[in-house]
């Protein structure tokens, strides 16, 4: 394969699990033969405690200048009590490189993953858009009069305009654009907030979701608090096909979405600025309980990088891997907490083997 040809990806295995599971998602994308060639950094708490490192200083530029596209493990570590490298690079590269939404599918492979009673593959697949840069997490705010009884503690809730009409319009574009896995037309979207109690965010939300909605007629809007809607998702995933909120719900409710994949060991995601380089990377965290004992399920971090390939337009390839999962799936060649008996290695071994024929 001619070297100007392939995709270059920069791989940030990062902590905890995350060594454990990038390793077998890389080993899975070599076995179908894709036209990638990696780069791997070791950003994470290891580097941090060594030498101070979070990010070299122009980490962010050059990922974005040089890469096709970031393939990110997990971060965090508790030697790290102030989680100082997981915010500057985790977060770094979502705010820093503006990667506005944050996209976690939310699929069924096998109904002996779904906690829910005579749920069906078809029954599970929508699509959750968190909004990424904004809300609480730039951490605004501040603390006054610490540690007396009078103490005042502030998180401000960050929603500007322009950042609540991009991933409000990029829910919508999105709905337009893809179809479920049956193959039939995705065609709702639906809004969580919780409005009634948080007015003026809410409120903005609730006008530009109406005013952008005008632009799609063709698609059906709902709403829900993302209080009841925590709650429908556990009555009844089927009403759910592109769902929109902001930061913080959007972590939420995708660890709700996740129960109902198989859990957190089972769910991918990609972060996105149309036209930038984008960063994909499982929805689990580090998991510091289950880190290094080789039980950390691979699939969520395989899933992703599926994704990734699907993003890079090299459909067969990512298709291969899907299939492969499935059938691990099926056939319980997983880890534990999905019902199997495999070990990480072994069970994205199995995969790799399968997704390389
Ligand atoms: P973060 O805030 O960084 O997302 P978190 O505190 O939500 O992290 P995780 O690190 O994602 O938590 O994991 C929480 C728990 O879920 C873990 O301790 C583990 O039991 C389970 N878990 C997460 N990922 C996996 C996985 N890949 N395989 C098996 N279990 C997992």
């Amino acid at each position: 394969m001619d070297q100007q040809t392939k995709k270059r990806i920069a791989v940030i295995p990062g902590d905890g699990i995350g060594q454990e599971v990038i390793p077998q998602a890389l080993n899975v994308i070599r076995a179908t033969g894709a036209a990638v060639e990696f780069t791997e950094f070791d950003w994470g708490a290891d580097r941090y405690l060594r030498d101070g490192t979070t990010l070299p200083p122009d980490g962010f530029a050059m990922l974005a200048r040089d890469y096709d596209a970031i393939l990110a493990g997990a971060f965090g570590d508790p030697r790290v009590k102030t989680n100082i490298h997981a915010k500057e690079i985790l977060l770094g590269m979502r705010f820093q490189m503006d990667l506005y939404a944050n996209v976690r599918p939310v699929r069924l492979l096998d109904a002996s993953l779904c906690p829910l009673k005579g749920v069906e593959p078809k029954d599970v697949d929508f699509v959750v858009i968190r909004e990424n840069t904004e809300g609480v997490y730039g951490d605004l705010g501040g603390v006054f009069k610490k540690g007396t009884p009078d103490e005042i503690a502030t998180q401000e809730d960050i929603n500007t305009r322009k950042g609540v009409e991009r991933i409000i319009r990029y829910a919508f574009e999105y709905c337009a654009r893809h179809t479920k896995q049956d193959g039939s037309p995705r065609r709702s979207v639906l809004m969580c907030d919780k409005s009634n109690a948080m007015t003026h965010a809410g409120g903005l939300w609730q006008r530009v979701f109406k005013e952008v909605s005008t632009e799609f007629p063709q698609i059906t809007t709902q709403h829900l608090y993302v209080d009841a809607l925590c709650m429908q998702m556990v009555r009844d995933p089927r009403q759910f096909d592109v769902v929109v909120t902001n930061n913080m719900f959007g972590d939420i409710i995708t660890d709700l979405a996740a129960g109902l994949q198989g859990g957190l060991g089972m769910a991918a995601s990609v972060n996105i600025h149309p036209g930038r380089t984008s960063m994909f990377e499982p929805v689990h965290g580090s998991a510091p309980p289950i880190a290094g004992k080789d039980i950390a399920n691979p699939f969520g971090a395989i899933l992703t990088a599926a994704m990734m390939l699907a993003h890079l337009g090299m459909t067969r390839e990512s298709e291969k891997i899907e299939a492969a999962v499935l059938e691990a799936v099926r056939q319980k060649k997983g880890t534990q907490d999905i019902g199997g008996t495999l070990g990480t290695r072994e069970a994205g071994e199995w995969v790799a083997e399968r997704a390389g024929k």
